[in-house]
């Protein structure tokens, strides 16, 4: 029985309330099919009709001036009284005289069972009155009254109770009213996440909703499809067959096997559409790799954690593989150079010291606002040293080995802060360094049992992987593992930007040029190429673009920072160590990212105890130089300052990813040469045959797996798009497959 802040309750209100109106009105000779505006903007007399009702009728609303609220969930901005004249007087002719019949028809809809005092607007203005319109910091999961189908928009990193500009490009009709198209697209979400194994069917999903919405609802299910954000990830295809569904066979070549281009090979292969996907190494995964070479222990030598689990879509895909995934604890205690905790007070200072710092740095961004290429490093160093000068004063309890272990610790923060940023803090931007922020996910973060590598295996699942038959292929989606694409000629102009014509169809042919392990060169033709190959890939040009990429792309290529981060990981006989995460301080500033952190990945290991150390920005260069005992004895130094009798490692890997051929480093960063929206000109395709996904292509998420995963599916529904892939034909493939 459907709640009564339930959207699919306000479908069936909203259809009996039209069809009444329009009854009544044709009845009445009122408008037809032109609808009362209040300035300029359409109203949704629905929502007015019920919002009315709500406050005790328009009487009430008039006598205690609650037109501003009605107003306000009818997203009008009532500045000046006469427009809550207007409104009212709106309502007085158009919608008061049939008040009766239309409250009949939309309550006999409703559930009078379920139906109470706080209908329809309650919900919304249960929400403090206000509707979450605008994405805040705040956590939007914790909040308690949350409906199922709110849940489910927040867990999509949708906006809840607003349109996102996507949808309102899509939907450009429904801008101004866009309450039905909110409440149809959060009904088809609550539907998706009550079983995300299965796959979702349109005409299950329209079946539910009042037939005058029925074309409205397949063309979101559509466009919910193509965003990524229902059927996605890996719903049991055993084998994805020799395709053609689509009225013309459609050939798409992705490059790269990392979970970008496994996403988006996943999604055009789901609608029908062949793809290739070529991947230089002899495996996949790209920078998610989990190393079992050692007794066939899972050790994460690339990507470790869901970050932010409970958004994350990686957390589907966990559920979809039944993979099992434990929260990594937030508390990091630290060792000091003597071996010894850091007491909690002090601990807690340098935390809050470093964390105040920060937050100045940021407000003195507009100090330096006519620079351009300031570095958050410059700054926040400045910064730093006043506030230490600051406690050094005004402390009563300072003492000298108090200032040096506070020091210490301050660097213990830098180096953590190069961690996320994959860079000495020196090249980072001051103004963008955390343009993401507003998009952070929610949840902790989590690791997963037997490793990130099963999410890959799991996406790869039902493709053919060869190291040959290039040619003989029957058209199956393949993974042509140890391909290396040397060149890709794409014929077409860039039609985005000023350069060129815009690009058509018939001279978009674009040919790739692929070496494979026995040097010999193919050329492989299709409708349009996915590029997902890491950022210092693209920089250093090891792919040839014919003609060459535009100015603009090149640009934003060359200005995106990308940086390094290396790991020892370290497998004991026996747990040794207390905590889940811990750091260990280093004497000396030039040495403060060297092991400065450590992960037990024990959980992730099964049985065997796995540690797991980093090296971050800006002595990843000189330990990838350093042979691995060497890298493994510095690390141990480390460990045997803080424990008596650390035992020997039975079995020890050290990374090299900024040495990695075909990777060059560990994740893009915004340099001081670049933007956020450098991330948003890295995502653009050229014409509509070549098209960029992966980490350093998400604005919103980049540097993370999710981003990652994201840029693929965002990048399949445009290829989608561009297309004209019949969605819904595909579906009923896989319905008779069932
Ligand atoms: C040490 C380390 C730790 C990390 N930790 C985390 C973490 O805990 N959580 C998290 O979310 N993220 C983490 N990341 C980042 C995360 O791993 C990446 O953001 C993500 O895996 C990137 O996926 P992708 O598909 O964009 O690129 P990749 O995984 O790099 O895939 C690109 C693929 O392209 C292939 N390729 C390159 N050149 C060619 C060519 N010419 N022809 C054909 N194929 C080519 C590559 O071999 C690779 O397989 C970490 C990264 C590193 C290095």
């Amino acid at each position: 029985m459907p709640c009564c802040d339930d959207p699919l309750t306000r479908l069936y209100g909203r259809s009996a309330f039209e069809d009444t109106l329009e009854k009544l009105w044709k009845q009445h000779g009122a408008p037809g099919k032109k609808r009362p505006r209040c300035g300029n903007r359409e109203l949704d007399l629905y929502v007015f009709f019920e919002s009315v009702r709500s406050f005790g009728g328009i009487v009430q609303v008039h006598e205690k001036r609650l037109m501003q609220p009605i107003a306000e969930l009818l997203r009008l901005s009532l500045t000046a009284t006469s427009s809550g004249y207007s409104l009212r007087l709106i309502y007085l002719k158009w919608l008061q005289p049939y008040e009766k019949q239309l409250e009949e028809a939309v309550d006999q809809s409703y559930d009078n069972s379920s139906r109470s005092e706080t209908l329809w607007p309650q919900c919304v203005l249960s929400l403090d009155g206000k509707a979450p319109r605008k994405r805040s910091h705040g956590s939007h999961l914790a909040q308690e009254n949350l409906t199922e189908a709110q849940k489910a928009a927040v867990l999509s990193r949708l906006c809840v109770n607003e349109m996102e500009p996507e949808e309102q490009e899509e939907f450009p009709l429904l801008v101004e009213t866009p309450d039905l198209f909110l409440d149809i697209r959060n009904h088809i979400l609550r539907l998706w996440y009550r079983d995300v194994s299965r796959r979702l069917n349109c005409s299950d999903v329209v079946s539910t909703v009042p037939k005058r919405y029925h074309e409205l609802t397949k063309n979101i299910f559509i466009y919910l499809v193509r965003q990524g954000l229902i059927n996605f990830g890996c719903l049991g295809e055993k084998q994805f067959s020799s395709l053609s569904w689509q009225q013309k066979p459609r050939h798409v070549v992705i490059v790269g096997a990392g979970i970008a281009g496994l996403a988006a090979a996943r999604q055009l292969c789901s609608v029908g559409i062949r793809v290739s996907i070529f991947e230089a190494r002899d495996r996949l995964g790209g920078r998610i790799y989990t190393n079992t070479s050692y007794n066939n222990i899972p050790v994460e030598l690339g990507a470790m954690l869901i970050t932010g689990v409970e958004q994350n879509p990686l957390n589907i895909l966990c559920k979809q593989l039944n993979l099992v995934v434990e929260l990594v604890p937030e508390e990091c205690p630290l060792y000091d150079v003597d071996g010894c905790l850091v007491p909690k007070e002090l601990d807690m200072l340098a935390e809050g010291i470093f964390n105040d710092a920060l937050e100045e740095t940021a407000k003195m961004r507009s100090r330096y606002k006519d620079q351009k290429h300031v570095s958050l490093g410059s700054v926040l160093n400045k910064v730093l040293e006043d506030k230490m000068m600051q406690w050094k004063e005004n402390s009563t309890v300072n003492n000298c080995s108090n200032i040096s272990a506070l020091r210490r610790l301050i660097q213990w923060h830098i180096a953590n802060l190069e961690y996320a940023c994959a860079s000495d803090l020196e090249n980072v931007s001051l103004f963008d360094w955390d343009q993401d922020d507003p998009w952070a996910l929610e949840g902790g973060n989590a690791i997963i049992k037997g490793g990130f590598s099963q999410l890959v295996q799991g996406l790869a699942k039902g493709f053919k992987k060869t190291w040959h038959d290039l040619e003989n292929r029957n058209q199956d989606p393949c993974i042509f593992l140890c391909h290396e694409v040397k060149a890709i000629h794409w014929s077409g102009k860039d039609s985005t930007r000023d350069e060129g014509k815009p690009v058509k169809r018939k001279d978009s042919i674009v040919v790739v040029e692929v070496q494979s392990s026995d040097s010999t060169v193919k050329e492989v033709p299709c409708d349009c190429v996915l590029i997902t190959v890491p950022l210092r890939v693209l920089q250093e040009e090891s792919i040839c673009f014919y003609p060459p990429l535009p100015k603009w792309k090149k640009e934003a290529i060359q200005c995106l920072g990308f940086g390094g981060l290396n790991k020892v990981c370290l497998v004991f006989e026996h747990v040794f160590w207390k905590h889940s995460v811990f750091g260990a301080l280093s004497d000396s500033p030039n040495q403060r990212g060297e092991f400065y952190i450590f992960w037990d990945m024990t959980k992730c290991s099964g049985q065997s105890p796995v540690l797991v150390t980093m090296i971050c920005e800006p002595f990843v260069g000189r330990n990838e130089l350093a042979k691995d005992d060497v890298c493994v004895q510095r690390a141990m130094n480390v460990l045997e300052r803080i424990f008596p009798n650390v035992p020997e490692p039975k079995e020890c890997f050290v990374t090299r990813w900024s040495s990695d051929k075909y990777t060059g480093g560990a994740y893009s960063f915004v340099s001081k040469n670049s933007t956020g929206k450098t991330y948003d000109i890295m995502a653009e395709s050229l014409g509509d045959v070549v098209y960029f996904a992966g980490e350093a292509t998400s604005r919103r998420y980049p540097t993370t797996c999710a981003g990652a995963f994201l840029s693929g599916l965002r990048e399949a529904g445009k290829i989608m798009r561009n297309l004209k892939v019949d969605i819904l034909q595909a579906e009923s493939k896989h319905k008779r497959r069932k």
